[in-house]
């Protein structure tokens, strides 16, 4: 297969007519995300939205606006596409398949564009709402959700933390490791309480029932399956990444005392299932083209399996996507103090990419349906400043964490709010922004 082709809309020269998206900002006319909105505190149905600089685009009300037959741009499949976004989740649009997304991508950026005619303009203006003013639904009726372990370094730095020498078992390096998750507790910007559960003691008997002690999160992406495939099939390699519709960020929130008594023999349960939060917007595959990499095994570990490797993965299966975890304490927001950055990596230093995550998930006949989310697990780089989760950076609670307002942390403690946050940036391409993932940890509810 040839690499992924550039087309008019990842110009980096282009401009929007709307003067926000021009300014720097997460949403510029090469991004356009989708998401589920209605207006803060209404009643308004929630509807499917696109972002661009400080607006969203009501996909429903340009529909109703029957911009779409008066404009030059109206390609039929875009109008297909476009008809199926009148919904309120993206799962019906999924369904149309890449070319369909293609086709409403270009329709939306030509719609957008700076040189767009005045009538075109003046009517897609009166679609637009202001980010300030809106509240988020999962942008995805999501049915299932499977939770990978694909980070070398934080498979090293948990070891490490831990006290096993930083071991990583054999079957990493021949798969990418993964367990089935829980969708029904997946949320846009959670607010929950802090989960009560099981923890055994070092050296104790019983283990005592009350409250998590180490509440950490997990900076992760999650992968949006926007082409599902036949029970007994599986997914070659190098059509794996034509079941994906986009892509945004994941926080798989852990308790990990709960975790780690609970998960020999078996993968995490209740360390996991109190709470994911996800970022509000789907950025898609095709925005992400100009940030494409080469994948390659250069470490000395061994090379993939033949079912997990490919032409099109070699030449552009990784992605380059920087990523930060920002932490904001009830403290911080008392004083008026802004979020702040505990760690900083990129997309780029996973072991394993989307497309083998998604071959391995199907090779045995699972079905993966529209709507399902993939998360990749936690991304750690190779230095310690790049660690994705707190059990790293603190290591284990062993070396707390300085705040700058002098504060530390071990874990997080009630009041914090996490976010995490994504971005491509690269020469010759507009950079482009995922938004953030937020969510604040509540206390504990009494038992
Ligand atoms: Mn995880």
């Amino acid at each position: 297969m040839p690499p992924t082709p550039l087309n008019q809309t990842h110009d980096p020269a282009a401009t929007s007519w709307l003067v926000s998206a021009n300014q720097g900002s997460d949403f510029p006319i090469q991004n356009l995300p989708y998401g589920v909105f209605r207006r803060e505190g209404s009643a308004e149905s929630f509807r499917v939205g696109v972002a661009i600089g400080d607006q969203v685009l009501d996909l429903t009300a340009l529909s109703e606006a029957a911009i779409w037959a008066c404009t030059d741009t109206a390609d039929p499949l875009a109008l297909v596409a476009a008809r199926a976004a009148c919904a309120d989740s993206l799962n019906a649009l999924m369904a149309e398949g890449p070319a369909a997304w293609h086709a409403l991508r270009s329709a939306l950026f030509l719609m957008l564009h700076a040189t767009t005619a005045a009538r075109t303009r003046q009517a897609v203006q009166t679609c637009l709402v202001p980010q300030a003013q809106i509240e988020h639904r999962l942008a995805v009726r999501i049915g299932e959700y499977t939770d990978f372990y694909t980070s070398l370094h934080h498979a090293r730095n948990v070891g490490q933390a831990i006290g096993n020498g930083g071991l990583v078992s054999p079957n990493f390096f021949w798969m990418p490791i993964a367990y089935h998750g829980r969708a029904s507790s997946l949320g846009v910007n959670q607010r929950f309480h802090r989960p009560v559960g099981q923890v055994m003691t070092p050296g104790a008997q019983t283990p005592l029932v009350g409250p998590c002690l180490r509440l950490d999160y997990e900076l992760e992406m999650a992968i949006y399956i926007g082409q599902a495939n036949a029970q007994g099939t599986s997914v070659p390699i190098e059509q794996a990444e034509s079941h994906v519709f986009g892509m945004g960020l994941l926080n798989d929130w852990s308790a990990r005392d709960f975790q780690f008594w609970e998960m020999a023999p078996l993968g995490p349960f209740l360390g996991k299932n109190f709470a994911t939060t996800l970022s509000p917007w789907v950025v898609t595959l095709e925005a992400l083209a100009p940030f494409r990499l080469p994948f390659s095994r250069s470490d000395n570990t061994p090379q993939p399996l033949p079912y997990l490797d490919g032409g099109s993965l070699r030449v552009e299966g990784a992605l380059d996507i920087e990523l930060a975890v920002a932490l904001q304490s009830a403290q911080m927001r008392c004083q008026g103090l802004p979020a702040e950055r505990l760690s900083r990596t990129n997309f780029k230093h996973q072991h394993w990419c989307i497309s083998q995550m998604l071959t391995h998930h199907t090779m045995g006949g699972c079905n993966l349906r529209i709507g399902d989310v993939l998360g990749t697990g936690t991304i750690s780089g190779p230095t310690p400043a790049e660690a994705g989760a707190m059990i790293e950076l603190s290591q284990a609670g062993q070396r707390p964490i300085a705040l700058t307002n002098g504060e530390i942390r071990q874990f997080l403690l009630d009041g914090d709010t996490v976010i995490l946050q994504a971005w491509c940036e690269r020469p010759g391409a507009a950079r482009i922004g995922f938004g953030e993932s937020c969510g604040e940890v509540l206390p504990a509810l009494a038992p």
